[in-house]
C-alpha cells in the first residue's frame, strides 16, 4: 500500500447515508428527486427531524427562566448547541458562540452593534465583489447612516478574488473588512487565513462570512485567525431559523446588545438597564429552542461522517460534475477556482436559466435558478442570472449522470 492509500479517508456509504433522509426518497412529477440545490439549503437527516419532535413532545418549555424540569431540559437542550458549535468550528470559549436565526442575523449583529457605533465620516468597510447580499447590504445599511463607504475587491474571469486588490483596499480608514469563506455562486474557497494575516498586520478586524464553509470542510476559527464568523445552520442539516455568530471575547465585551427584551440583562431599571455578559447579551426573547436541538443533532450527524470522508466524496462529485456539464455544447461555466466546494453555476447558449430550471424539475431535479442574491456578482460576469448545481455528501454520481441527461433533454427543448 502506498502512503497516499494507507491516509486516504475510508469512501462514503452513500447507500446508507441515503437511507437516513427521508426526504430524498420522494419524486417529483412522477420522478425520483434529484436534489441539487443543497448551497440554497440542505436536507434534513431523520436524527434532525426526530430531535425537532422529541423536543416537542417531551421537553417542550422556555430556556432560562423556569426552574421546574422542563424548563430545565428545554435550557440543557439550548445550551447543549452552543457546546456542539463551539466545538464544531473550535471556539476558544462557549461564550463566545452567539445564538442567531442565521448568517443574515449574526452579519446584521455585528453591522448594528460592532460596525455602527465605530464609524464616522470618511471611514470604510472592505467586501468582496463575490459576496451573498446578507454581506453587502447591513454594511451600506451602516454605512449610510454614519458617511462610510462601502468598498467591494474585485474578482478575476476564475471566479477568484484578487487578492492584491484587496490588500490595497486595506487603508487606515477601513474599520471592517469582510469576505465569505466560499462563494454560493461559483464555490470559489478563499484564502482566508492569508487574509486575516493581512488584516491582523494593519489591525483591522475581519468578518468571515461562513455559510457555504461549514457544510463541506472543517472549521476552526483559532487556525483561520478572523474576529467574527458568521454560519447558518440550514445549509448544514440543521432546522431553518438557526445559526451563529462567533466573535473574539475582546469584541464581545465591548458590543451594545443589538435586540433589546427578556433574557439578555442583568437588572433592568428606568435610571438605567445593565446587561447581561455575552453570550446572553445578544440573544434577547424566546430562542428557536426546539431548531438548536435539531442543531445538536445536524452537528453530530456531520462529526460522525468526518469531515475528510464528506471532502474526499464532495470533491470526486465535484470533479464528475463539473466534467459532465463541460461535456453539454454551448456551455459556459462560471467559476473555475483552483479550490472549490461542490458549486457549479453555468448557463448554455440561447437557453435562459430560470426556463432551465423549470423544465428541469418537470423531470425531477431541483436546481436554483437566478442571481443567488449576489447581485454584484453577476455583474462581474454581465449575466442576470445563472443555472447552479449545488451538491452535498448525499448525492451519487448516477444523479449526476442522469442530471446531465435531463440537461440534455432541455437543451433540446429549448433550442
Ligand atoms: N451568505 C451566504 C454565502 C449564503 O449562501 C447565504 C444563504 O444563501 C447567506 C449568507 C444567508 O443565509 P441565511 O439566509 O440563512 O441567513
Amino acid at each position: 500500500m502506498n502512503a497516499r492509500a494507507e491516509t486516504a479517508p475510508l469512501p462514503l456509504d452513500v447507500e446508507r447515508i441515503r437511507a437516513d433522509f427521508p426526504l430524498l426518497s420522494r419524486t417529483v412529477h412522477g420522478k425520483p428527486l434529484i436534489y441539487f440545490d443543497s448551497a440554497n439549503t440542505s436536507q434534513k437527516p431523520a436524527s434532525v427531524i426526530e430531535a425537532v419532535d422529541r423536543h416537542y413532545r417531551e421537553h417542550n418549555a422556555n430556556v432560562a427562566r423556569a426552574v421546574h424540569t422542563l424548563g430545565e431540559e428545554a435550557t440543557a437542550a439550548y445550551e447543549g448547541a452552543r457546546d456542539a458549535l463551539a466545538r464544531f468550528i473550535n471556539a476558544p470559549s462557549r461564550d463566545e458562540v452567539i445564538l442567531t436565526s442565521g448568517t443574515t442575523q449574526a452579519i446584521n449583529m455585528v453591522a448594528y452593534s460592532y460596525a455602527l457605533p465605530r464609524l464616522k465620516q470618511g471611514d470604510a468597510i472592505v467586501t468582496t465583489m463575490m459576496e451573498h447580499h446578507a454581506n453587502i447590504v447591513p454594511w451600506q445599511l451602516v454605512a449610510e447612516r454614519t458617511g462610510a463607504t462601502v468598498k467591494a475587491a474585485p474578482i478575476d474571469a476564475n471566479g477568484e478574488l484578487i487578492l492584491e486588490e484587496y490588500f490595497k483596499l486595506l487603508t487606515p480608514e477601513v474599520k471592517l473588512a469582510c469576505v465569505t469563506h466560499v462563494s454560493n455562486v461559483l464555490g470559489t474557497v478563499n484564502p482566508v487565513r492569508e487574509i486575516a494575516r493581512e488584516c491582523r498586520k494593519r489591525g483591522i478586524p475581519l468578518l468571515v462570512d461562513g455559510s457555504q464553509a461549514a457544510p463541506h470542510r472543517k472549521v476552526d476559527v483559532q487556525a483561520l485567525g478572523c474576529d467574527f464568523y458568521a454560519i447558518t445552520g440550514h445549509k448544514m442539516l440543521a432546522p431553518t431559523g438557526t445559526g451563529a455568530l462567533w466573535a473574539k471575547r475582546e469584541h464581545l465585551m465591548a458590543m451594545p446588545p443589538f435586540f433589546g427584551g427578556g433574557e439578555m440583562i442583568r437588572e433592568v431599571r428606568f435610571e438605567g438597564t445593565v446587561f447581561a455578559d455575552p453570550p446572553h447579551r445578544f440573544e434577547a426573547g424566546t430562542p428557536n429552542i426546539a431548531g438548536f436541538a435539531g442543531m445538536s443533532a445536524a452537528i453530530d450527524y456531520l462529526e460522525g461522517l468526518g469531515a475528510d470522508r464528506v471532502k474526499a466524496h464532495e470533491q470526486d462529485l465535484l470533479a464528475y460534475l463539473t466534467q459532465g456539464i463541460e461535456s453539454l455544447p454551448g456551455v459556459r461555466i462560471f467559476g473555475t477556482a483552483r479550490e472549490k466546494e461542490p458549486v457549479v453555476s453555468f448557463l448554455l447558449e440561447g437557453a435562459h436559466a430560470n426556463d432551465m430550471a423549470t423544465l428541469l424539475d418537470l423531470q425531477g431535479v431541483a436546481v436554483r435558478s437566478g442571481h443567488h442574491c449576489a447581485h454584484p456578482l453577476m455583474q462581474c460576469f454581465g449575466v442576470p442570472a445563472t443555472l447552479r448545481a449545488s451538491l452535498a455528501f448525499y448525492n451519487t454520481k448516477a444523479e449526476i449522470d442522469a442530471f446531465i441527461e435531463a440537461v440534455g433533454r432541455v437543451r433540446k427543448l429549448l433550442l
